[in-house]
């Protein structure tokens, strides 16, 4: 198997999982108990919770474990709008995830207002519309800050300033950023920041909201004390732990995961467009992580090529794995492009440093013939 879907998941390191393993086996007990061995699942929580903080720059007692990000984006879009209970408008850009698309629509039927503010055909925010977007009737913008389907980079530090000037909360999903780009989010006045273990080679399961000193919040699983009386229900212990363990290795290794990632993006990307016919990269002229490219395929069902390249043994996809069971084409990609075929033709090729070159020759080889079959 070749696999070029690291945006959707990740393996869980080795390193990762002799960290994990122990708390399966051995120091199973319930972090809240009070005796010795409870206690010692508590600490090995709270050396997890420092290991997050640092990847992202914030003490320890900022951190809260959810089960994923999507419960992180839930539960800080739901603090927000509970915190600014005058001001009921959620803003928020049309290339996010359905983790905060979703939580939108459904408020939305509750009377919230959203206003979705476009993208330029970048895939970048609309800056402009954006800050007129920002009213002060706004209680929170929630922008994402790479695009999980095209590795677009938003402005983030811009927008945080913006928000910061007017009083509006800022929620920024920051899963495809973490361990691709550094954060620090000391410099940053970001109030909400989700990040997700599974998407840095750390387990599924397990899920954080870094909180700004100042940020409102409110719970929303009420149950025991555990996270500070922030999120309710018996930690995922050994989760919570290989995401420690998987946020230290992102921090220590990111530079160098960066740079092999993206000359192996770059070398993949330049040969497609170069070697097969009728090919264009989705996301000219942005900033983009190293290790993400979005190549569309004149007149190509991207389905059948996706599924053509499975055959062979290549894992790619042609959009969000959350989504990959709807029957409509990429919203990322018709945002950007205002078009649904070019939606359509668009396959998401996300690698990490655990791919290499021969690897990018035979996923060449495999495309080529697949490309020809499907024309
Ligand atoms: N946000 C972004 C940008 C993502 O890429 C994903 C996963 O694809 C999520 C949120 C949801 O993450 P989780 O699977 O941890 O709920």
């Amino acid at each position: 198997m070749i696999y070029l879907d690291y945006n959707a998941t990740t393996p869980v390191l080795p390193a990762v999982w002799k960290t994990m393993e122990p708390y399966f086996a051995d120091e199973w007990a319930n972090p809240s108990s009070a005796h010795s061995f409870g206690l010692r699942a508590h600490q090995a929580i709270d050396r997890a919770r420092a290991r997050v903080a640092s990847l992202v720059g914030v003490e320890s007692r900022q951190i809260v474990f959810t089960c994923s990000a999507t419960e992180a984006n839930n539960t800080a879009l739901s603090a927000a709008v509970q915190a600014r209970d005058k001001k009921r408008k959620i803003v928020t850009t049309a290339t996010e995830h359905s983790a905060v698309l979703n939580f939108c629509s459904a408020v939305a039927r509750r009377g919230v207002e959203v206003q979705i503010v476009p993208v330029l055909p970048s895939g970048v925010v609309d800056v402009e519309a954006l800050s007129e977007a920002l009213t002060p009737d706004t209680a929170v913008l929630s922008m994402m800050w790479a695009n999980n389907e095209t590795g677009v980079v938003n402005p983030v530090e811009h927008i945080a300033e913006l928000c910061l000037e007017r009083g509006i909360l800022f929620h920024c999903d920051a899963v495809q950023a973490a361990g691709k780009l550094p954060i620090d989010l000391e410099d940053l006045s970001i109030d909400y920041l989700t990040i997700s273990a599974h998407k840095l080679f750390g387990p599924k399961g397990a899920g954080a909201l870094a909180l700004g000193t100042r940020t409102p919040f409110t719970a929303m699983l009420y149950g025991g004390h555990q996270e500070d009386d922030r999120r309710g229900g018996t930690e995922n212990v050994p989760a919570i732990v290989g995401f420690g363990r998987a946020a230290e290795m992102a921090q220590a290794e990111q530079p160098f995961w960066s740079e092999r990632v993206r000359g192996l993006r770059d070398e993949l990307e330049s040969r497609v467009l170069a070697e097969i016919p009728g090919t264009y990269r989705n996301g000219i002229d942005a900033p983009r992580i190293a290790n993400t490219t979005n190549i569309g395929f004149d007149g190509i069902d991207s389905e059948t090529l996706v599924s053509l390249l499975d055959q062979e043994g290549i894992c790619v996809s042609s959009g969000s794995a959350c989504l990959s069971d709807s029957i409509t084409p990429s919203h990322v990609i018709q945002a950007m492009t205002g078009s649904y075929d070019k939606a359509h033709e668009a396959v998401r090729f996300s690698l990490s440093h655990l791919n290499n070159s021969d690897e990018i020759a035979e996923v060449l080889r495999c495309l080529r013939f697949a490309v020809e079959r499907c024309r």
